[in-house]
């Protein structure tokens, strides 16, 4: 049984198709600039060629088009019908407070997920778009919406409401919504499975450290805190955003940066974070480089990183009262000992005793905590296709 799996951003599309008897891909590719010039598709399916495409490609239904057909190509494709996908899972970016679990798509689904525009301009507009392009090329074929925000859904007002008049919050909906929900609830399934131990019977910290970084306390596989806020640039100081800020910093920028709302936008998502303090890059690898060549700013933007993280561990074990697992996962969690070294630094009094040896894994499932740990320390590559791709077939089948 094969479920595509698609994640539709503002000129990008990612997508996969997911053999689920033995959960692999057996055709992933991405298309780039869609709607601008230099449009690709870059495609490659299982024990075939590379294949890259440059053409014009005007929107995501020409976009899909052209998966869909490649998909199909009897030299570069994985599949002989187009009949062989099961159902479509769409990564969705904002559910709001509608959406609490994945759904099956429908006008009544389609209307909400147009209601939680609002609520990401810039995120859902695209993710809809793929889903309309899917529609009407593979009309028969289920469609399955898997948001990011859902799995955030379990925390409890004291967490969501911010300190503004609650008629914000009535009015506008504002409040913390958390994102990266597919990858925590991925990851936190895997180390139960890993331990060996009931989810219901885990404290978990799981730790998604990408160029996008957030953190959730998960008790009992729920969600009881994540990092991210309203929008994905609260919380860590990450690649390019900001994260938390004193508010008043914003207002005060915008006047003595004569910003308008959106320049003011742009600039705490893409000119701050390890970019902005380093002043070199906002990739993981570069600054970590620069640090070691005695750059003062790059060994900054990876202490204040370092710093960001271990607050939040330090928050919800006090939130869940206790950790089980910690786990590092996404580009940096995966790939970077040292960030995680340091991170764990220094926490033996909360049970948290990293082996450095067994650290230096990249990319692997292991379990990195010294055998005597009380709680454990997991590097759990993150697979949010594969989450998407099960939960649509748990929808479909
Ligand atoms: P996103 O999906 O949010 O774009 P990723 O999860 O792919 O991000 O993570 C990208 C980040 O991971 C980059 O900042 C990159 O530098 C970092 N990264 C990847 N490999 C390594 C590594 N070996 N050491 C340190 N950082 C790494």
């Amino acid at each position: 049984m094969k479920i595509l799996v698609l994640n539709c951003g503002s000129s990008s599309l990612k997508y996969q198709v997911i053999d689920m008897d033995t959960r692999n891909p057996i055709a992933k590719g991405l298309v780039e600039r869609i709607g601008l010039e230099g449009s690709v598709l870059t495609h490659s399916a299982l024990a075939r060629k590379k294949e890259v495409i440059k053409t014009e490609i005007k929107n995501h239904t020409k976009a899909i088009e052209l998966v869909l057909k490649q998909l199909v190509d009897p030299e570069y494709g994985a599949l002989k019908d187009l009949k062989e996908i099961y159902a479509v899972g769409h990564r969705v970016v904002h559910g709001g407070e509608t959406f609490a679990k994945s759904v099956i798509i429908n006008p009544t689904v389609m209307k909400a997920l147009k209601d939680c525009i609002e609520l990401a301009p810039l995120h859902n507009p695209p993710n809809i778009a793929g889903i309309k392009a899917c529609q009407k090329m593979m009309p028969e074929t289920p469609q399955v919406a898997v948001f990011d925000t859902a799995f955030h859904q379990t925390i409890s007002p004291s967490s969501y409401i911010y300190g503004l008049p609650y008629e914000f919050y009535e009015k506008y909906g504002i409040r913390k919504y958390g994102f990266h929900g597919t990858s925590h609830k991925y990851v936190s399934q895997r180390a139960a499975i890993l331990l060996k131990k009931p989810i219901e019977e885990l404290k978990i910290i799981s730790c998604h450290l990408g160029n996008g970084a957030s953190i959730a306390a998960i008790r009992g596989g729920r969600s009881v805190d994540t990092s991210m806020g309203f929008t994905p640039l609260d919380g860590l100081m990450m690649g390019t955003r900001s994260g938390a800020l004193d508010p008043a910093i914003v207002t005060y920028i915008m006047c003595r940066e004569n910003f308008t709302v959106d320049q003011m936008n742009d600039f705490l998502n893409n000119k701050c974070g390890a970019l902005g303090v380093s002043g070199i890059s906002s990739d993981f690898r570069d600054i970590e480089v620069a640090a070691k060549q005695g750059n003062n700013r790059a060994q900054l933007a990876l202490d204040i990183f370092d710093y960001d993280v271990k607050q939040y561990i330090g928050a919800y074990a006090a939130a869940m009262g206790g950790v089980d697992a910690l786990i590092f996962t996404a580009g940096v969690g995966e790939n970077a000992p040292n960030t995680r070294a340091s991170i764990c630094k220094n926490m033996e009094f909360f049970g948290i005793d990293l082996d450095l040896e067994k650290n230096k894994v990249r990319g692997e499932e292991v379990d990195v905590a010294k055998t005597n740990s009380r709680c454990r320390v997991l590097v759990i590559p993150t697979n949010e296709e594969l989450m998407i791709a099960l939960e649509t077939l748990e929808l479909t089948k």
